[in-house]
């Protein structure tokens, strides 16, 4: 547990505070998830979403630096016009293009991606982890090409070492998604790929990165797909999670196939965000119940 000491996140009696900028900002389940983090975690804090737009985001980072602010969740539309006015950021959202989560170092601002190691830790929850045997693992496809995608394909890429193909209605984003992870050399490779060129009989994993099904509940981005060409023990995991079941998901469990939502991958990227702010490595069950509660 963390003692709140530190000079940016001001004295141990002080209100620790941590935002949302979003625009739109006012349906977000981060303030129940991180509120529900504090209580847990004994520390007098506050997380408040706010509708940032666009022009308002190089003040509203600013903010951040203040004593006793511990930093930011961004969403949309601020993911990737952040890095540029962060003073440091991770590996991970270096290569991702985009920052969902922002520290106060003490004045200075570390932009960092829990969207790609949430998903790995969600994935890792339903057992969708590494092997270690490329056959066994096989291939994972990842739908979309997106600011979503673009971390799924890091999680399979880097954290669950696994080849990719990427397919997304417009073809040409899935091309230079795969061309900004072209290396010869790597273990792993990211190709953009049309449905009829994958071997799904060795796919156990896809990735639903695009957001068909989000606002229509009758849209899927695999309309007509014969799921039971999955390789055996295959899961669908559609980061949508607003509808709770989506036609993907239905589609899938209808053919038997696994499918989960996003809800796992949210509450997992939130619980590392809270971690990195505060030091406190909350369970992912408290964020989970904040979620359930919001149902
Ligand atoms: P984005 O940057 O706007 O990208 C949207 C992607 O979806 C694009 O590739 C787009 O294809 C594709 N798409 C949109 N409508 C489609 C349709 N009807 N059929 C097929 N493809 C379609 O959005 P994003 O930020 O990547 O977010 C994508 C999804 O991930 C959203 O549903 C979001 O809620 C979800 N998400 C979930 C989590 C989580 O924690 N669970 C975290 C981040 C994002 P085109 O290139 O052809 O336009």
């Amino acid at each position: 547990m963390n003692d709140g000491q530190t000079s940016s996140r001001g004295s141990a009696s002080s209100l620790l505070r941590a935002f949302l900028y979003a625009d739109p900002a006012a349906h977000s389940l981060s303030p129940a998830m991180h509120r529900a983090a504090f209580a847990w975690a004994g520390l007098r804090g506050d997380y408040e979403a706010r509708r940032v737009p666009p022009a308002d985001l190089p003040a509203a980072l600013a903010q951040l630096r203040e004593p006793g602010v511990l930093g930011a969740n961004l969403s949309l539309p601020h993911k990737e016009a952040a890095l540029v006015s962060l003073d440091d950021l991770s590996a991970a959202a270096r290569a991702i293009g985009a920052v969902n989560t922002v520290v106060n170092r003490e004045g200075r601002l570390f932009g960092d991606n829990t969207d790609a190691p949430g998903l790995f830790d969600a994935l890792l929850d339903l057992g969708a982890g590494r092997t270690g045997d490329r056959e066994m693992a096989g291939p994972v496809v990842v739908l979309g090409a997106g600011g979503a995608a673009r971390a799924a394909v890091y999680t399979a890429l880097i954290l669950l070492e696994r080849d990719v193909f990427i397919v997304n209605r417009t073809r040409a984003r899935a091309e230079e998604l795969a061309a900004f992870w072209q290396n010869g050399d790597a273990d792993y490779q990211a190709r953009a790929a049309d449905l009829s060129e994958i071997p799904w009989s060795k796919v156990r994993l896809v990735v639903n990165a695009s957001s068909a099904g989000l606002s229509n509940p009758a849209e899927t981005p695999l309309p007509g797909f014969d799921f039971a060409g999955l390789a055996p023990g295959a899961l669908v995991y559609d980061m949508v999670y607003q509808p709770r079941e989506t036609r993907l998901m239905r589609d899938a469990q209808a053919a038997g196939v696994r499918a989960e939502n996003g809800l796992g991958m949210l509450a997992h990227q939130a619980r590392l965000a809270f971690l990195a702010w505060t030091g406190a490595d909350v369970p992912v069950g408290v964020f989970l119940g904040a979620l359930e509660e919001r149902r």
